[in-house]
């Protein structure tokens, strides 16, 4: 008979490690994907350690997990469509801009398109009953397995002796009694079924994932929407939204101030169709401007970038402009702290 073979979606965390082990256990040949959708956190925090600091490059937990394993790892861009899943889900959104259930679906649909192009016999994943509040419900995974598509042939090896038979058990594919019947929140079972598998190297159920869930990273999304009065965004808005002290004076402009060596490097990744200013003579930040250019918002956004240099107490800080080519330099009156009210910040 020919090797049974699995495709996992594989997000480096303990629990789809130990999903993938439990397969691996049974002699089952299997490979993962890691989906990318604009909103990894791991992607950015890669993307913003300075190579010339020294400092390492940051792990990619699903990178790092398919090393263990042993496993091919397929990395699958979907971030253009997953814009939709984002800005209009059917399901709507968890705490924050999160749309969980939605996206799960989608990536249960991805999945199973490469199952059926590359010629795996089902998917799994490493879910939990009960462990997140919106898509691993008991009344949700059953509608992620069918509205992704794969009705009967998603397994999830951690908690699958508590759901119903799926099909690769029922077709003796898959020995369901050496899989598991784990339910909410408790890690205690998946720590010990680690140890026991030896699976030593995880990361920490507490490291987010996804900026999505995160409520500063939501509120500046949803201050973007309510900004253009629509929901859309480029790749370049959300990982804009990422990095840097964000401050909206009015609806039509926002100033983006690096708050680091590190994020003035990467905010001059973003100068093209922004202004760009910084404090010339004296340290300060790359601040961006993006929105209306009047001459009122430009001064504001020269002032901002006064203040947060090393000449915010001066009477006036030269600040160089640099808008897509065209350069200009003006004095100005750094703001005081007390001229920034609190709900400019987002
Ligand atoms: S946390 Fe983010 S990546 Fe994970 S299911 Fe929710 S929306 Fe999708």
């Amino acid at each position: 008979m020919a090797q049974v073979k699995a495709l996992g979606l594989l997000s480096g965390g303990l629990d789809s490690m130990l999903a993938t082990r439990l397969l691996q256990r049974q002699g089952i040949h299997v490979e993962c994907v890691n989906f990318y959708t604009g909103f990894c956190v791991q992607t950015h925090t890669r993307a913003m350690r300075n190579p010339k600091t020294g400092q390492e490059p940051a792990r990619h937990d699903a990178l790092h997990a398919a090393e263990l394993l042993g496993i091919k790892l397929h990395m699958v861009d979907i971030a253009e469509e997953y814009v939709r899943i984002v800005t209009d889900p059917k399901y709507g959104y968890g705490k924050n801009l999160n749309p969980c259930l939605d996206c799960k679906i989608f990536m249960v649909q991805k999945a199973w398109e490469m199952k059926e192009e590359l010629g795996f016999d089902f998917l799994f994943t490493g879910e939990v009953v009960g462990q997140r509040p919106m898509s691993q419900r008991k009344d949700t995974m059953p509608k992620v397995s069918r509205e992704g598509g794969a009705h009967g042939w998603l397994l999830r090896p951690l908690c699958a002796q508590i759901l119903p038979e799926t099909e690769p058990e029922k077709q003796g594919l898959v020995d369901r009694s050496q899989l598991m019947g784990f339910s909410g929140r408790n890690r205690k079972p998946q720590m010990a079924l680690a140890a026991e598998l030896g699976v030593t190297d995880y990361p920490s159920p507490a490291g987010g994932c996804c900026f999505l869930t995160d409520e500063n990273y939501a509120r500046r999304l949803q201050d973007l929407w309510d900004a253009r009065q629509t929901k859309a965004y480029t790749m370049d808005d959300i990982i804009l939204l990422k990095a840097g002290r964000h401050i909206r004076p009015n609806p039509d402009f926002k100033v983006i101030v690096g708050r680091d060596e590190t994020e003035n490097r990467f905010l001059r990744g973003f100068r093209k169709g922004r202004a760009a200013l910084h404090s010339m003579r004296m340290p300060g930040p790359l601040t961006l401007a993006e929105g209306v250019m009047s001459e009122e918002n430009l001064e504001l956004a020269c002032r901002i970038t006064a203040r947060f240099g090393k000449g915010k107490d001066l009477d006036s800080v030269p600040v160089h402009i640099d808008m897509d080519g065209k350069e200009e330099i003006r004095e100005v009156k750094p703001l005081k702290g007390s001229e920034i009210p609190q709900d400019w910040h987002i």
